[in-house]
């Protein structure tokens, strides 16, 4: 459709950086995983027996490329850290089987799931939905994705976070109660995947909150690092 029949300009579109091309990676949903790693399920006060994972969503503009500052968000005293492995879906499909997965995705990644704990505790004990907690602007810095030929796997491979160079999340891809292919496979039964889909796939524990000036790094081995500073409430 030409520019000139919208009533306004549409946004632009939402996209991540690649890394080692100007091309750009353009996102289409952000799906989210949660509670797939044992130990912070445990954490979080949940019995971490292999229940059907469930997944909630982000809007494809709470993304960021890093490095970036990111101000304080509004209206909570308690913004988490998720570090997180993400898969960026390049083929669409439904009804995907397990062994088919790997065919559908473009490339790897790490972000940050940002969370605010205060916010999503009160959804859940009032049984409302979390997109207060989860699903604000910028919450979700991501760093530039690694085609899928480039990763050496995303069933192994050490995930870490640090906040002011002192390690709090540290696990190993390994540990995922659904693996890539399984919590994709699963999703693509409920929903159609789309190139340009986004999958952040769980935090492992060691969840913590956040404050101005913090200074974030994390990484997954062998698939990209990122830095993310917070900045003073907007
Ligand atoms: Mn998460």
């Amino acid at each position: 459709m030409p520019a000139d029949e919208f009533v306004f300009p549409p946004a632009p579109q939402a996209s991540l950086a690649v890394q080692g091309t100007d091309a750009r990676f353009p996102i289409r949903r952000i799906f989210c995983v949660g509670r797939n790693y044992e130990a912070h399920a445990r954490e979080m006060g949940n019995d971490p027996t292999r229940e059907a994972p469930f997944f909630f969503t982000k809007p494809a503009d709470a993304a960021l490329n890093t490095p970036c500052t990111i101000p304080y968000p509004p209206q909570t005293e308690d913004l988490h850290h998720e570090i997180e492995l993400v898969i960026a879906i390049g083929k669409g499909g439904r009804n995907i089987a397990e062994e088919d997965v790997m065919d559908h995705v473009w490339g790897a990644s790490v972000g940050i799931d940002l969370t605010r704990r205060d916010l999503q505790a009160e959804a859940k004990k009032a049984g409302r939905p979390w997109d207060w907690g989860k699903a604000f602007d910028n919450s979700a810095p991501i760093a530039p994705l690694k085609p899928i030929a480039d990763v050496p796997s995303v069933e192994q491979g050490r995930i870490w976070l640090a906040v002011n160079g002192t390690v709090r999340q540290d696990a190993d891809l390994a540990d995922l109660i659904w693996s890539v292919r399984e919590h994709v496979a699963i999703l693509s039964h409920s929903m159609s995947l789309a190139p340009g889909d986004i999958i952040m796939t769980g935090t492992p524990a060691g969840v913590a909150a956040l404050v101005e000036g913090d200074v974030v790094t994390g990484g997954v081995d062998g698939i990209a690092t990122l830095e993310v500073t917070i900045g003073p409430r907007a």
